[in-house]
């Protein structure tokens, strides 16, 4: 006989409850973060709209294609959208937005925290503390740094972070969160043409008080997410989020080993702004690597970045040497090339011994 449906169990209150503690803790946050009933993609249009109003000034800074997509959800609002904006290979510089601030006198700045589809990572802290001399409000796109890099969300006094399950963390993508600080909520509350009764709403998600417990479950957070969501982070506390970090600091640095030994050029120019979540490889003359869908975790680039680059797609559950030896193996096998001094190279980083 056929086991009979239990019937859908909503999310209850502790549940809740549970899912925020273990977000705030991941962000070193006092703040409770805002559950995004959807995609990170949800959060990340949500502050754009909940900040953007005729009359603010706000500097956008554009290192990839997630930085555009912000900017037109600005513009949209009706905010002036001042740009500093980099070629896709390289990441974003204190100096040249030291500048635009200068230039522009904007009241907020939003910018990609870290680029899985350039492989580039922008100096988010020292943004972050230049904002802060000049008072600016910060918005932070994280989805795909937390759980490759540190982020402190509260010592950084980041206003706004958005942050998703489904890259460093191997989580669902289909609850994420936005962190917002106290005057972060200010910023949303000062603005008239923040959506009310939305899905883009921020306002209509603010918890009740900072260190309360909440009072009820947002109707609309999806429970089979929030659930399979509340799993992974509890596998991410089990592991330690430092040593998350560090593995994908390990995949990182080998897959840059790998593809050294093979004679091949990474995207990024400058390599103290790696990713730690994509290593992006140069697709220069040579046309051997040039593929239109992925093989494991080797996936062709996004969008206008097609023909220019490959991405080695080392997250999650991929951060680990064997994910990168199988990425290396494949790029070998592209380039018509002998895998072994890669191989080895991949081991050295890892303090592994060749396995006979
Ligand atoms: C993956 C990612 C997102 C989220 O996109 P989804 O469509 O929700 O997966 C947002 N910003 C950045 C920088 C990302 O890498």
């Amino acid at each position: 006989m056929s086991q009979q449906y239990a019937g859908y169990v909503p999310l209850s209150l502790s549940e809740y409850e549970i899912l925020n503690v273990l977000f705030s803790r991941l962000l070193s946050t006092k703040h409770a973060p805002v559950i995004i009933p959807g995609e990170a993609i949800l959060g990340i249009e949500a502050v754009a709209a909940g900040i953007s109003a005729p009359g603010r000034t706000i500097l956008n800074v554009v290192t990839g294609p997630y930085g555009s997509l912000f900017g037109t959800w600005l513009e949209r609002g009706g905010a002036t959208v001042a740009e500093v904006r980099v070629p896709f290979d390289e990441v974003v510089t204190v100096k040249e937005i030291h500048e635009a601030i200068d230039r522009f006198r904007p009241v907020a700045i939003s910018f990609v925290h870290a680029e899985v589809v350039t492989g580039g990572s922008n100096p988010a802290r020292e943004i972050l503390k230049l904002a802060r001399d000049y008072d600016l409000v910060t918005v932070m796109d994280s989805v795909s740094a937390v759980g490759g890099e540190s982020l402190p969300v509260d010592e950084w006094t980041a206003d706004f972070v958005a942050i998703g399950a489904q890259k460093a963390l191997a989580g669902p993508n289909g609850v994420s969160a936005v962190s917002v600080s106290p005057r972060g909520w200010e910023f949303l509350e000062s603005n008239k043409n923040a959506p009310r009764n939305s899905i883009l709403s921020l306002l209509d998600l603010k918890p009740v008080k900072d260190g309360a417990a909440p009072l009820r479950v947002p109707p609309n957070i999806p429970a089979l997410e929030a659930r399979a969501l509340t799993a992974a982070l509890l596998l991410v506390e089990e592991e330690g989020l430092e040593q998350v970090i560090k593995r994908h600091e390990l995949a990182a640095a080998s897959t840059l080993e790998g593809i050294k030994a093979l004679g091949i050029e990474p995207w990024q120019k400058n390599s103290r702004h790696y990713s730690t979540l994509t290593t992006t490889v140069r697709i220069s003359g040579d046309k051997s690597l040039l593929i239109d869908r992925p093989i494991g975790i080797v996936a062709p680039g996004d969008g206008e970045l097609f023909g220019q680059l490959l991405r080695i797609n080392h997250f999650g559950a991929n951060a680990c040497r064997r994910s990168v030896e199988e990425a290396i193996k494949t790029l070998a096998q592209l380039l018509n090339r002998e895998p072994d001094q890669a191989i080895e190279a991949i081991l050295q980083v890892w303090g592994e011994k060749h396995e006979q």
